[in-house]
């Protein structure tokens, strides 16, 4: 049985409860983790208060010495990781090693930058009086993770807020905490010390709303769904804590007429099919210039029906199972409901058959046309394998619709035309725009969402400012001097 990591032990939860993992493909029991309570949970951000001051106090070099061998253990133990979160997410083993030395990639990204965070020196207006900058850690931050990239999402929180010198109580979704309990290991055995880094496992009810309402915990950095995140927003403010959330998306993709239609056929299946479809950062609406829609479709269309379906420990498998039964439901109700409105299903559209797909949640990728704009697939957010495509008569018409959605995560245009490419980025409401590119967050530009896609920045030397207080101090030369 897996345990979570409080002040450096493996512990279980006082209450002896545990939880049961279960692999989406086939619904064997993966491992148990313990089901935390409130005791836990309290137990963990004392434990981190405690740690604080002194990882505080710690030189930027040395904590960046500590991430540093942690990336590298990591990478030491990717094969293994990416195992186990193929076995708990159900995703294909190469995008779990994807995922894994993507965390080892962002932790030392912010590794290097550990001994550059500094404040600033301010001339005053009297001669004998200067100002100082200077940035200090806040405090506990909780990192709330959600299930469908559990490593790398954890990362972008634990990684900035290690190395400004804060701690971290890390409560993974219940479904998916393996991968992320044996990274924690490992970078205690790389030399995080004991309290500054730890996981509490058990229902966002409980452990979650403990760790927004706890006061001890001075910031929280939510991944996850819209509703849940204005909930987070919410709870926090009670105790004026910081927040940062990564919520959902619906990101659209304009493909004009004089676009590498290959390219952006490549980029549209990867896009929205990457991990079954569930993915905040994914092609959620597709819309195509009148003009090349039929040759773009051509290009298109093979690539979905290529994609394997099924258990995503077999190499040849491009798609695996959604994550759980509901999440399936709700994607097949999406559809539906399209259908009803009058959608047309140009692929997929229905589960796989077979012997093989009996007991996990598959569902075929799947491609519609002639979809109301109104219909629930487009206006929310779909997490999982289907894509609505739209035919726009101009570039006017296609930011008109994509701007038409609560959402603003990411976006892109994919055209040879600068100006058409310059229009979209400067008009599109989203916090990132691609430009003939795939929907991939980089380590060094700052992501996150405008509009119901969240408040605040992952990624980026901007993420340091989200675990860092400015504080303003007055130096006055003594007098007669
Ligand atoms: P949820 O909001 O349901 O859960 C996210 C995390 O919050 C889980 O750890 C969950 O715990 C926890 N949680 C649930 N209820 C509470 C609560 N009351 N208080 C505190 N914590 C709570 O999202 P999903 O897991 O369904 O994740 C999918 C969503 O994440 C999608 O909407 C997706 O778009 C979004 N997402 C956004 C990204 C971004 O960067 N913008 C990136 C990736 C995903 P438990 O598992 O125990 O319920």
């Amino acid at each position: 049985m897996a345990k979570m990591i409080i002040g450096g032990e493996h512990v279980d939860a006082r209450s002896g409860a545990v939880m049961e993992i279960r692999n989406p493909a086939t619904g064997e029991v993966v491992d148990t983790v313990p089901q935390a309570s409130v005791e836990d949970v309290r137990q963990a951000v004392d434990v981190a208060y405690e740690a604080f001051r002194k990882w505080a106090d710690t030189p930027p070099h040395k904590r960046a010495e500590v991430l540093y061998r942690g990336a590298q253990l990591v990478r030491e133990h990717l094969q293994e990781i990416a195992t186990l979160e193929t076995k708990e997410q159900g995703k294909p083993l190469r995008e779990s090693q994807i995922e894994v030395g993507r965390f080892a990639e962002n932790l030392e990204y912010y590794a290097g930058l550990a001994d550059k965070i500094r404040g600033e020196f301010v001339p005053l207006s009297e001669r004998d009086k200067y100002g100082m900058v200077v940035k200090q850690p806040i405090g506990v931050c909780a990192a709330i993770v959600p299930w469908n990239f559990p490593v790398s999402l954890m990362g972008n929180k634990i990684a900035p807020a290690l190395v400004a010198g804060n701690t971290v109580v890390v409560k993974p979704a219940s479904t998916t905490p393996l991968a992320s309990i044996r990274v924690i290991e490992l970078l205690h055995e790389a030399g995080v010390p004991a309290g500054v880094l730890n996981i509490v496992t058990g229902p966002g009810s409980v452990v979650g709303e403990e760790l927004l309402a706890n006061p001890r915990v001075r910031k929280i950095a939510f991944t996850g769904e819209t509703v849940t995140g204005k909930h987070v927003m919410e709870v926090a403010a009670r105790e004026v804590k910081r927040v940062t959330l990564e919520l959902g998306g619906s990101d659209p993709m304009i493909v004009c007429d004089d676009a590498d239609l290959d390219a952006a056929a490549s980029a549209a299946s990867v896009g929205r099919f990457f991990n079954c479809g569930q993915a905040c950062l994914a092609v959620k609406r597709l819309y195509l210039f009148e003009s090349i829609a039929d040759a773009f479709m051509e290009r298109f269309l093979p690539r979905v029906q290529r994609l394997k379906v099924g258990n995503g420990l077999n190499p040849d498998v491009r798609t695996g199972p959604l994550h759980t039964a509901k999440q399936r439901q709700e994607v097949e109700a999406m559809v539906e409901e399209a259908v009803a409105a009058g959608a047309k299903v140009l692929v997929g559209g229905r589960r796989p058959e077979g012997e093989e797909y009996a007991r996990g949640h598959f569902y075929l990728p799947t491609v519609l046309v002639d979809v109301p704009h109104d219909a629930r697939i487009v206006q929310e957010e779909c997490f999982g394998p289907a894509l609505p495509v739209f035919r726009v008569k101009d570039l006017e018409e296609a930011i008109t619709l994509a701007n038409s959605s609560k959402y603003g995560l990411g976006s892109s245009i994919w055209t040879r035309d600068l100006a058409k490419a310059r229009e979209a980025a400067e008009r599109i409401e989203a916090g990132y725009t691609w430009i003939n590119n795939l929907h991939i967050a980089y380590d060094e530009l700052p992501f996150g969402g405008f509009k119901h896609s969240g408040y605040g920045k992952e990624h980026g030397v901007e993420a340091l400012d989200y675990y860092l207080e400015s504080k303003s101090i007055v130096v006055a030369t003594p007098s007669g001097r």
